[in-house]
């Protein structure tokens, strides 16, 4: 045990080093454990298809903390991950800063069941998961425009993502999507969208995952003016008819 977790802490630790961190042992450990959970969970219920350490490194837990070359996560204060999943990109975020706030969504009541298992088994404190759709919370009063920071990966083209996503963000806050490398085609189809929501692109930032040769882009999202009231549209909307 302890030699696996060896060659798991100095992986993980060269490729955090690329962004500028430093994890103490405490969080190394967290980021061991929630390895194991995810492994354990995954032969019952489907939560990844990425299974080898060497992968889950790179393109989870690296791949989650990608954004901290272009953002501070220390100054996003209320941060929602929509569409989390297995809690990506929000459980390696929250490990490696301890004091985000942060709320976990997901529409899968099993992946919400193994999240709230993550939480208690890794101590995280100040994390909230909820079990729902983005196009239901979107119009509650108590998530509508509370958060300054929406994050969100490999949910849904980014026409459909920002419907999901910038009904949540407060004027002045911003969206984040991760995405792949080519993106031109993905950001003009949804330029009008984003205009409609609320949003303006501040910019879209472009680098590699460390310890590896892939591409990502950081789409970033400002909400410049409140989104009108009559979106998120009905369950299954926003993703079947994408605003033009
Ligand atoms: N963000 C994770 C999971 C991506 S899979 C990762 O990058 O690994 C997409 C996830 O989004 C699934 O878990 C699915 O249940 C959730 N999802 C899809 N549409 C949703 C919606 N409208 N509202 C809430 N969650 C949604």
């Amino acid at each position: 045990m302890m030699v696996v977790m060896s060659n798991f802490r100095d992986k993980l630790k060269d490729g955090v080093a690329q962004y500028g961190i430093a994890l103490d042992d405490d969080r190394l450990y967290k980021f061991y454990l929630f390895y194991e959970l995810l492994t354990e969970w995954n032969k019952k219920i489907n939560l990844t298809t990425i299974e080898s350490e060497n992968d889950v490194i790179i393109k989870h837990f690296l791949d989650s903390l990608f954004p901290v070359l272009f953002e501070d996560p220390g100054n996003w204060g209320t941060t929602l991950d929509l569409g989390t999943g297995a809690g990506f990109p929000g459980i390696p975020l929250k490990i490696t800063y301890q004091n985000l706030n942060l709320t976990l969504v997901d529409s899968t009541k099993k992946k919400i069941d193994f999240l709230n298992h993550v939480i208690k088994e890794l101590n995280l404190e100040n994390i909230t998961v909820i079990h729902g759709r983005a196009e239901e919370l979107g119009i509650n009063a108590n998530f509508r425009e509370k958060f300054s920071v929406v994050i969100s990966r490999a949910v849904a083209p980014l026409n459909t993502l920002s419907e999901y996503c910038l009904p949540f963000v407060k004027t002045g806050g911003k969206m984040i999507a991760y995405k792949s490398q080519d993106i031109e085609n993905e950001i003009s189809e949804a330029e009008n969208a984003i205009q409609i929501l609320g949003g303006k692109i501040k910019n879209v930032s472009r680098e590699t995952i460390p310890l590896s040769n892939i591409g990502r882009s950081i789409i970033i999202i400002n909400k410049v003016t409140n989104t009108p009231d009559k979106y998120p549209r009905r369950n299954g909307v926003p993703k079947k008819k994408p605003l033009k």
